[in-house]
């Protein structure tokens, strides 16, 4: 060994220290070191490299495995630790680094007995999940498997008309290969129609998921946290974890959580994969929400943005170009461009008190330089699909047994994900068996349910303090511009598109509406050059006179002209005035890290 007990060569403490043999077996040996943040792989034989050691980040690892061989005399106990590491690849201008796939199996063999040497492998995996999810770790802690907690059921809402369509495909192809490794239950619904979504979680016991994650754009969270709220207990169930795995064109939450855990900012399935990766790591941070209110007297909650003029307009016109996915927005700014509009109004808001966050001096940002369930009817509601999935019968199976040592799932064990033959995946295989580790399957408890509400909503929520009626003026601490407006946005998250990194300083839970607004007079080129930089999050750099970032903790538009478009997390919501105020740490987003910080209001 070629470092004392205790430490790791580079100093951190070590938890867990071993030698293993490799799988396949091959005569290669390794000694293998866990900290809390890396697992160091170092060879022993057949030379030892003490030059070369292999660290797996454990931000990148998302599970770990036990298994045991086919063979009966086999005594040995193995160990697999997916991860999902960034290797660099040629594109074709210069090298990026993509995330793909890496499962490492090692053999436990230090023991005749089957059992001794399954202890440790259950060890090693116990210690490799506490760190993943999270668990601290004491040096002392003895580590079993009683220290995890039990594996998360997560309810996940499928919109397969979101983005280009290709939601059901990357579902199958990136999502549930990676939650199946890092153990999570789940049901998967895909929707019917718009709002199918926003009644199933009002129906849905509570008691029975740990998380609801949408696999779509932001429109469809935006149904479910609606969902949520306008349920009686809405108090207890706006609390629900939240996740979003982006599928849609619009995947600004998505890029935010992406750019919250530190990650470069990527687009597609490489933004899919960092999502479900953090996912997989399932920490949990309270995020703001924004009480909306129309002049109609309907009131909605919003995580994401209110738009008024440019930016709704884009978002709105460039429906007819679904098929392109977030390429639409570009092509819908340069058409908009072309016939830039201008809107009078008056524009009102709440600044917020002794504000540090007012546009700090940046942060450095490091840019793009750089089972389950068997697949079940569940008894939610008489809609829930069938799911085509299913029909798609053993595509991610076992590879046919070459050699008659190979590893096959400990007794309670998922199956080995280094073994499966295609990234498809197959519901059949997991069926009853998506638990590792001894745990039974998952049952969802149908009684409990309760029948989908009817289409009248009714509104719940806190109150909202800083508000007046919408028919009365503003209270007296409210500062008003009238003006011509180019655009107007009220937005709570770093990004407004999955590369629109509109204001790099804002968090989940700032307790800040970050208002922009641009005034009439600016040129297009003025205007395309904001919109360009906006992809790094230099913008706000340019210091162009007519664009004013504000925080406020609540605003009111009122359009004077007659004709026009508002969205609300990208949705669209009736035309005229509109209101709306901050709810500090009201929801909890599934963010993957701790490193969000918990402000006060
Ligand atoms: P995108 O980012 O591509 O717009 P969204 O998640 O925002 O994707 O969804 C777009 C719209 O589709 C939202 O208004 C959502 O409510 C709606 N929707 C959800 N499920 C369905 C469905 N099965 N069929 C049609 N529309 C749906
Ligand atoms: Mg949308």
């Amino acid at each position: 060994m070629s470092f004392g007990s205790g430490t790791c060569w580079d100093g951190s403490e070590t938890l867990l220290h071993g030698e293993f043999g490799a799988y396949p077996p091959k005569g290669t040996r390794y000694v293998l070191s866990l900290t809390r943040t890396e697992l160091h792989i170092q060879r022993l034989v057949p030379k030892p490299d003490t030059d070369h050691r292999v660290v797996v980040r454990l931000i990148d690892v998302i599970g770990c495995h036990t298994l045991r061989s086919h063979t009966i005399a086999n005594q040995s106990a193995y160990f697999c630790v997916y991860s999902y590491p960034l290797k660099k690849r040629k594109v074709a201008v210069g090298l990026s680094r993509t995330r793909q796939r890496a499962a490492k199996t090692f053999q436990v063999d230090s023991s005749e007995l089957y059992e001794d040497n399954q202890k440790v492998a259950e060890k090693w995996a116990a210690a490799i999940k506490c760190l993943v999810l999270g668990v601290s770790l004491a040096s002392e802690t003895e580590i079993t498997r009683s220290l995890l907690p039990r594996p998360r059921r997560l309810l996940l809402l499928l919109n397969p008309y979101g983005g280009k369509g290709n939601a059901l495909q990357w579902c199958q192809t990136h999502i549930l290969p990676m939650i199946t490794e890092a153990d999570i239950s789940f049901n998967l619904i895909r929707t019917e129609r718009q709002n199918h979504a926003r009644e199933l979680v009002q129906g849905i016991s509570l008691a029975e998921w740990d998380g609801i994650v949408v696999i779509s754009g932001d429109g469809l969270l935006h149904e479910v946290i609606n969902g949520l709220m306008e349920r009686p207990d809405w108090e207890e169930a706006i609390k629900m974890p939240l996740g979003i795995l982006p599928c849609g064109s619009g995947n600004a939450l998505a890029a935010s959580i992406n750019f919250s855990a530190g990650f470069e900012q990527v687009l597609g399935q490489e933004l899919l994969t960092n999502c479900t990766l953090l996912l997989c790591h399932g920490a949990v941070s309270p995020m703001d929400l924004v009480s909306i209110t129309t002049s109609s007297g309907s009131r909605f909650f919003s995580f994401l943005s209110v738009a008024w003029g440019f930016i709704s307009d884009v978002d709105i016109e460039s429906e007819k170009y679904r098929h392109m996915g977030s390429a639409r927005f570009t092509l819908g700014t340069v058409v908009r461009l072309a016939s830039l509009n201008t809107y009078r109004g008056r524009l009102s808001y709440l600044p917020a008190p002794d504000c540090t966050t007012h546009r700090p001096i940046l942060r450095s940002i490091t840019m793009a330089a750089n089972g389950s369930l068997p697949f079940q009817h569940l008894p939610l509601h008489r809609t829930v699909s069938d799911m085509g999935l299913c029909e798609e019968r053993r595509t991610f199976c076992f590879r046919d047994v070459e050699s008659s040592d190979e590893p096959t799932p400990s007794p309670g064990s998922p199956p080995p994900s280094s073994s499966f033959r295609s990234s498809s995946f197959n519901f059949e295989t997991l069926t009853g068996d998506l638990v590792a580790d001894g745990h039974g399957p998952l049952r969802v408890n149908s009684a409990t349910t309760t029948p989908a509400i009817t289409p009248a909503r009714q509104v719940h929520g806190p109150l909202d303090d800083f508000l007046t009626p919408l028919d009365q003026p503003v209270p007296k601490s409210w500062v008003t511009v009238e003006d011509d407006f180019v655009l107007v946005l009220g937005i709570y998250q770093t990004h407004l598109g999955a590369d629109l990194f509109t204001v790099p300083w804002a968090s989940f839970n700032d307790g800040l509406i970050h208002l922009c607004y641009v005034k009439a007079g600016i040129s297009r080129a003025a205007l395309i050059r904001l919109f360009l930089a906006m992809e790094k999050g230099t913008h706000f750099e340019q210091e162009c006179s007519h664009v004013t970032h504000l925080p406020v903790r609540a605003f009111r538009i009122e359009p004077l002209t007659n004709k026009g478009i508002i969205t609300v997390d990208g949705e669209r919501v009736e035309y005229g005035p509109i209101q709306g105020q901050i709810h500090h740490n009201f929801a909890n987003l599934v963010t993957g890290t701790n490193r969000v910080k918990v402000t006060p209001f």
